[in-house]
């Protein structure tokens, strides 16, 4: 037991960024300050949803620290119209950053997924597929309202049943 927190306490690995030895347990360089974990910005929901219901006022912008930009649209009304559904489709797309260059943080859960399919049945048709990074699909179950219906109701019982998989083919959890 002894050993191997003396082991712990001296492993050390390369860092990728600038060639130094490091911790094995370092969550930063200390030699050139890079991350070496996945970081993420704000909730990648509460951003779609702010940006769906206020980003004519830039409301997911300030929400993510982008100040002077969330003032842009505030003053020019979201570019009247277009910057607000660029921003809408940048965030569906997962190609939204923060005023850090972070990505925002998206876990898909069985809950938000469910929620997002149901709301398929409402018209959203495919939301619950562009939270799951299943972009392509996404668009596809879109512009054909979910296969017409019967495509959003399988994925809602692969969602409750616990079979539905995320672009990377984890399943979704929790
Ligand atoms: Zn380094």
């Amino acid at each position: 037991m002894e050993n191997q927190t003396l082991e712990a306490a001296v492993s050390t690995r390369t860092c990728p960024f600038c060639g130094e030895q490091i911790s094995e347990t370092a969550q930063k360089c200390k030699h050139c300050g890079e991350w070496l974990i996945k970081r993420y910005g704000k909730s990648w929901v509460i951003t779609y949803l702010l940006c769906s219901f206020f980003g004519a006022l830039g409301i997911h912008n300030f929400y993510n620290k982008k100040i002077g930009i969330g003032i842009a649209q505030l003053l020019t009304f979201g570019g009247l119209g277009i910057w607000w559904i660029i921003d809408c489709i940048m965030i569906l797309c997962d190609c939204y950053t923060d005023a850090d260059g972070l990505k925002l943080d998206r876990k898909p859960t069985i809950g938000g997924t469910a929620v997002f399919c149901a709301l398929g049945f409402l018209g959203a048709a495919g939301f619950h597929r562009f939270y799951t990074k299943h972009i392509g699909l996404a668009f596809l179950q879109l512009f054909t309202l979910g296969g017409f219906g019967i495509w959003t109701l399988i994925d809602f019982i692969m969602i409750l049943t616990g079979k539905f998989t995320d672009a990377d083919g984890n399943l979704i959890k929790g």
